[in-house]
């Protein structure tokens, strides 16, 4: 039976960007950052075919244990650490890197016994303002880790770039900045690259780096699209049109009665809507693929369908593909129409669309 939608993974894409990280930062190692289940991609998978990143990089303990029960060996980093003492006997028992962002997560470390010692990097906050210890409270964290025998050697310094997608905030090469001052004897490892980082602030290509969205083929830069940067997109968001109706001039399209036809036209309804993740805020005008040609969407999302504009393309047909992003379609061109960013389209792709694995 045919599925659709569908959310159409291109591993060799994937591939493909872990070499642009790597040609823009050759003497990095890099984390692979695969939180929120790969960015909506399918983390085991994703990370299964990036066996060539050095690490993996996920957002909570939870998440790393699942890539260790798939038996991924690779170095795992947990960037909000953990918090509870059942969470930190997990990270050991799997051997997984914490990060540490607040005093609990210290005095959680110091209170359990070191049956395995744990790599740690110290989360600092050089002006993100989220996570992170005020640097001057480093130098004592250091010693403290430096002594502690359950801490694996080099303890790690990290920090995230809080608006490295522009290009022209100075913020970012003095978060740099802070966070190299720590090290002058260069006796740790320090990460800094995100996406946007490794592309437009050598400063941030440190030791370890940490590309999420660029591996999935999105543009980390606002002003500069994915194909400007070789960027090749992973998913393909795809469904099929369901119906096509000739309508009216004055007929009213979808909930609300939101667009009205403002002549006699064809109007295609494919099956896709916001419970697969389709963005429910995508305004009249948003563009799709109807059978590789552009089309674009009319009236409000509904839960399980869109409807589209097809004046342009009078001889479609139901059954025709259409495609919401992917080759030919950016996600960050479909983001900016629903007024959100690349990321939150890719992670929000519900359960009830079927991922399917191409050239795994
Ligand atoms: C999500 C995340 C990244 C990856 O960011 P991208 O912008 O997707 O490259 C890197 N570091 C941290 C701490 C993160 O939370």
């Amino acid at each position: 039976m045919r599925v659709y939608p569908q959310a159409v993974i291109d591993h060799s894409a994937l591939r493909h960007n872990l070499g642009l990280v790597r040609r823009h930062t050759p003497d990095s190692r890099v984390w692979a950052v695969v939180k929120a289940d790969a960015y909506g991609h399918g983390m085991v998978p994703v990370a299964t075919s990036l066996a060539a990143a050095d690490g993996l990089a996920v957002a909570r303990v939870e998440e790393g244990v699942r890539l260790r029960e798939a038996e991924i060996a690779r170095p795992i980093l947990v960037l909000e650490g953990a918090l509870f003492a059942d969470e930190l006997a997990a990270a050991r028992g799997h051997g997984l890197a914490l990060a540490v962002h607040q005093p609990d997560q210290v005095a959680l470390l110091a209170q359990t016994p070191p049956a395995r010692p744990l790599r740690v990097w110290i989360k600092v906050d050089t002006g993100m303002h989220r996570l992170g210890f005020d640097p001057r409270e480093v130098p004592d964290l250091l010693a403290r880790l430096d002594a502690d025998p359950g801490v694996e050697k080099p303890v790690g310094l990290m920090t995230h770039l809080a608006n490295a997608d522009d290009v022209h905030d100075p913020l970012t090469p003095r978060q740099c900045d802070r966070l190299r001052a720590l090290d002058p004897a260069a006796r740790y490892e320090l990460s800094i690259g995100n996406s946007a980082g490794i592309l437009a602030f050598p400063a941030s290509r440190t030791h370890w780096v940490r590309p999420g969205i660029m591996l999935y083929g999105a543009s980390p830069l606002g002003r500069r699209t994915a194909a400007e940067l070789k960027l090749r997109p992973v998913m393909r968001l795809a469904t099929r049109l369901i119906a096509v109706r000739s309508l009216r001039r004055g007929d009213r399209v979808g909930y609300g009665g939101a667009y009205v036809c403002p002549e006699d036209m064809p109007v295609g309804v494919a099956a896709i809507g916001y419970g697969d993740g389709y963005p429910r805020h995508a305004p009249t005008g948003t563009p799709v693929l109807v059978g590789g040609r552009r089309a674009s969407l009319v009236g409000r999302v509904s839960m399980d369908m869109i409807s589209l504009d097809l004046r342009g393309l009078p001889e479609s047909a139901v059954g025709d593909s259409v495609i919401l992003w992917g080759e030919g379609l950016p996600v960050d061109e479909v983001a900016e129409w629903a007024g959100t960013i690349p990321y939150e389209l890719l992670c929000q792709v519900t359960p009830r669309v079927r991922r399917e694995h191409r050239n795994p």
